[in-house]
């Protein structure tokens, strides 16, 4: 995927040029994870867009989120799970990054692989492009194929540990908080499809949104409808999601009234998704990647964790934002991730975390 060449060259994050005592250098930031540490990667891309030309590996899903950044060059697609799966496909992505890197080749001095997903074929991914440096956390399974390991610091913000891997000779590299933010850039076919959504809606004021789904169903906070009939009472309430999220789409829709109510779910792009979350007042999100969309646009949030808990490294980053979660459960945290079913049975983390909490907290942020 061809992206527009940068209107500044190398400029970083804060316009930033490339430091002249530098030798150009062309990163390769591979990062085929979720969607949300793909986002999250975007601070690190922008920190090594002072360096010299930046592109990415990552898959479709994610792919789509990257259109307009200023900071990359090329976006390659790896459609790891199924067009690209197995060794052939791995070896058809290292021979086109190969074929690109030699038509780029001119002023480049050497190509570094930042390794932003641990996983061993993304390293070996590396090895078969040709890279010259493998970076990626000294925890990732295959860090034994790294010529850099950087420590996972499990009391930062992923978006800092991915920042980090910037600095592999740094040990006391500190971000600033600005460089850390992550940014998304909708471009006009993304402004036009919210704002046709939005007016097909008559939507011109202030909206909330909500996003109540997650691919792990513990995450799943299951009171936006309640929390969605008392936000009607003072905004229009819009639900951002995917296909997948059409049910609970359709239980908010039945618990508030049609003029109060727009679904954009399955109905934009992500890029899109982002646009729209960018326009609203605030949002509430469970532990998943519309929190990042939000991070990335500025819109102030409110993530509920349940099974999961802030300080793994992946909650809001936008101004006025907050994170909900049990106070006093000691079975939390208890899976990475979170489970699809609770092992203990009573899903209490989420259960007992109730709509007033979560509507005293969104009327404070949003005041
Ligand atoms: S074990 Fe505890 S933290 Fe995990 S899903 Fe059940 S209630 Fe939530």
């Amino acid at each position: 995927m061809a992206l527009p060449a940068p209107a500044e060259p190398f400029a970083g994050p804060d316009g930033g040029k490339r430091p002249q005592d530098r030798p150009t250098q062309h990163s390769l930031v591979i990062q085929t994870a979720f969607i949300g540490d793909t986002i999250l990667t975007t601070p690190l891309i922008a920190e090594l867009a002072t360096r010299g030309p930046v592109d990415v590996v990552t898959t479709p899903v994610s792919a789509g989120l990257l259109q307009n950044n200023p900071a990359l060059r090329h976006v390659f697609v790896f459609d790891k799970r199924d067009a690209q799966r197995g060794i052939a496909g791995l070896w058809a992505m290292a021979k086109e990054i190969r074929q690109w890197r030699a038509k780029h080749a001119s002023g480049i001095d050497r190509t570094v692989a930042y390794l932003a997903q641990g996983s061993t074929r993304s390293a070996v991914l590396a090895v078969l492009a040709g890279a010259h440096e493998r970076i990626g956390f000294a925890t990732s399974p295959a860090r034994s194929m790294y010529t850099k390991r950087v420590p996972y610091l499990e009391n930062q913000h992923h978006a800092a540990r991915l920042w980090l891997l910037a600095f592999p000779h740094e040990s006391r590299a500190e971000p600033r908080a600005e460089r850390l933010r992550p940014r998304l850039f909708p471009g006009a076919a993304e402004k036009a499809a919210v704002t046709d959504l939005l007016r097909e809606h008559g939507v011109s004021g202030a909206f909330i949104a909500l996003a109540p789904g997650s691919v792990w169903a513990t995450k799943r906070w299951p009171y936006y409808p309640e929390l969605a009939s008392r936000v009607a009472t003072r905004a229009t309430v819009v639900v951002v999601g995917g296909k997948d999220d059409q049910s609970h789409a359709e239980a908010i829709a039945a618990a508030v009234p049609p003029d109060r109510f727009v679904s954009a779910v399955g109905r934009l792009s992500l890029l899109a998704s982002a646009e729209l979350i960018g326009r609203a007042r605030a949002l509430v999100s469970n532990d998943s990647s519309p929190t990042h969309m939000a991070s990335a646009m500025g819109t102030p949030t409110i993530t509920i964790f349940g099974p999961t808990v802030p300080d793994f490294g992946f909650g809001p980053l936008a101004a006025r934002s907050r994170v909900l979660g049990h106070p006093a459960l000691e079975c939390r945290p208890c899976d990475r991730h979170g489970p699809q079913r609770c092992p203990l049975g009573h899903w209490r983390c989420m259960r007992e975390l109730g709509v007033d909490e979560v509507d005293r907290v969104l009327a404070s942020i949003v005041s």
